[in-house]
């Protein structure tokens, strides 16, 4: 399975990243062996020096699929969770100021812890989800799903022109503002309306 990341979904972040508020979605890929699972801890890697959080609504895409229309989307997922896109922010700045790919900032192991799966069906609307990062219990992000500038269904139709969609892929739809750095010995608490759907310790 392969993990499918956006980049500046939200206009608040984009503004705090300096970055233009994109007119196509944005996306990069993470591997499998950057999933931690099960509120396991994550442990610092010794590569950067300032590790930041990402909190983003995951949706488990769980059919096969390619150049899906925006209308049919929908079909293509089933439920949704809560992920962190960390994020070695020095390392990042310095592939983008270079020009080069960010996997190492970005793509590394252990780099997108992922919370249990709710199904779609228990969400009034996946227009309006709400989330949520603490950080030893002080409130470090806030998003809601409105907020995106590309929809989830609209991003499927997008990714998939490019790349097949396979079932258990994984699509980590952008974070909101507030991003920064995390320390070792950090308690990192995620939650989806209010329902507490991560919580784990930086090692
Ligand atoms: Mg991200």
């Amino acid at each position: 399975m392969k993990i499918i990341c956006i980049g500046r979904n939200y206009i608040n972040h984009a503004k705090e990243m300096n970055s233009p508020v994109p007119e196509k979605p944005v996306f990069f890929l993470k591997p499998d062996s950057c999933i931690v699972r099960n509120n396991q801890p994550f442990f610092y890697p010794n590569f950067t020096q300032n590790l930041h959080h990402e909190i983003e609504i995951v949706v488990k895409l769980d059919r096969l699929g390619r150049n899906i229309s925006e209308k049919f989307a929908h079909r293509y997922y089933n439920e949704i969770g809560l992920g962190i896109d960390f994020t070695a922010r020095d390392l990042q700045e310095e592939c983008k100021q270079k020009g080069l790919p960010w996997e190492i900032s970005k793509a590394f192991d252990g780099s997108a812890p992922i919370s249990k799966f709710t199904p779609k069906t228990e969400f009034e609307k996946l227009e309006n989800i709400d989330f949520r990062l603490e950080i030893n219990d002080q409130e470090v992000q806030r998003g809601n799903s409105r907020d995106m500038i590309f929809s989830i269904d609209r991003l499927i139709a997008y990714v998939s022109q490019f790349i097949t969609i396979r079932t258990g892929d994984l699509l980590f739809t952008g974070t909101p503002a507030g991003v920064g750095p995390v320390q070792i010995g950090d308690r990192l608490k995620g939650y989806l309306n209010g329902n507490l759907m991560l919580d784990f310790f930086v090692r």
